[in-house]
């Protein structure tokens, strides 16, 4: 942990690393093929000029390729942000991630904090040695946005990426490898944009903070299961069963299921068939859709709850917090 020349008339912001293709290396410019997290989050602030002066304290809270995520590093970052957020002198927290699951940490934070904060995700589509680098520019639009939110007062968590505040509970990955769309709220409009210059331009309210329930995240405690399951042409159902019959000889039943429905929550006749069957065993089944925009939206007569707008990954972290009975309730924000 270092402190980097702290102005003590400005809020300070703590920038937690986890990772990702910003923190990545290659072994060139061009070289598509590189390694995430390599670089430390103190290498990544020292190579952002725009930052040098600023009240600026890091932490290495994980190392590791987003896709990798797990409960244990979400659990490792709720304790570092819970510590850091309850701080009189911290302003506001950066956290450095992975663009893969970015959007599940920055859902799952948003339900979980009640701090009155700002926490600032950012992340990078190419290396840090790449010619095309973007990771330094977000860096810095992070830092600023996040000085700026403590500033007026704003709380909640956003992801901010090529310019674009997006809304953390709606931001997702929505290009595998473009660098300026890469990422957008699902038909939720930017809350701002950041010029090249580093303006900030203000647009949408920031939304509210979740209602807490960094509680119900037990040290070391197993997590409730929750799977993905796709309906698609020739979907029969069997994987549902070699769920249920794995479960239960691991000793760790499968708790929810999220279904990638077709277009607005359909799911193929089959794989209805398995996950009624799932359902006589206590299992909870909710509907959200593979595709793109537009999600599934709650209808009279719904036999399965719609996830909202919340694609199927985030759909899986609502599902395993409501498991959890975390006081947050609602499935769409
Ligand atoms: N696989 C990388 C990660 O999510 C991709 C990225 O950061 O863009 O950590």
């Amino acid at each position: 942990m270092k402190v980097r020349d702290m102005d003590v008339n400005s809020p300070l912001v703590v920038v937690l690393g986890t990772g990702g293709t910003i923190a990545g290396t290659g072994a060139g410019p061009d070289d598509v093929s590189y390694r995430a997290a390599q670089l430390s989050v103190e290498q990544l602030l020292q190579a952002v000029p725009g930052l040098a002066g600023l009240a600026l304290e890091t932490r290495q809270v994980a190392q590791i390729d987003s896709k990798d995520m797990d409960w244990s590093v979400w659990q490792a970052l709720a304790d570092q942000l819970q510590e850091v957020l309850a701080r009189n002198d911290v302003g506001a927290v950066v956290i450095t991630h992975g663009t893969d699951t970015l959007e599940e940490t920055a859902y799952l934070l948003h339900r979980l904090l009640d701090v009155h904060k700002p926490v600032v995700l950012t992340a990078a589509m190419r290396a840090a040695t790449s010619a095309q680098a973007d990771g330094p520019r977000n860096l810095r639009d992070a830092v600023r946005v996040a000085e700026h939110a403590a500033a007026q007062g704003w709380a909640g968590v956003v992801a901010v990426m090529a310019g674009v505040i997006w809304p953390g509970h709606a931001v997702r990955k929505s290009h595998t490898w473009h660098i300026d769309d890469a990422f957008d709220g699902g038909g939720d409009v930017p809350l701002g944009r950041i010029t090249d210059s580093g303006t900030i331009l203000e647009g949408m309210p920031w939304p509210s903070p979740g209602r807490g329930g960094w509680s119900c995240l037990e040290p070391g405690g197993v997590p409730p299961r929750v799977e993905i399951v796709t309906s698609h042409a020739g979907a029969d159902g069997r994987l549902v069963e070699a769920l249920l019959t794995q479960g239960q000889q691991l000793g760790h039943a499968v708790g929810g299921l999220v279904v990638a429905s077709t277009g607005h929550g359909t799911i193929h006749q089959a794989l209805t068939r398995a996950l009624e069957k799932a359902e006589l065993q206590g299992i909870r089944v909710w509907r959200s859709s593979r595709v793109a925009r537009g999600g599934v939206l709650s209808r009279e007569g719904d036999h399965w709850p719609a996830a909202g707008t919340l694609t199927a990954a985030q759909a899986r972290v609502a599902l395993m917090l409501d498991l959890l009975g975390v006081p947050c309730g609602g499935m769409k924000d």
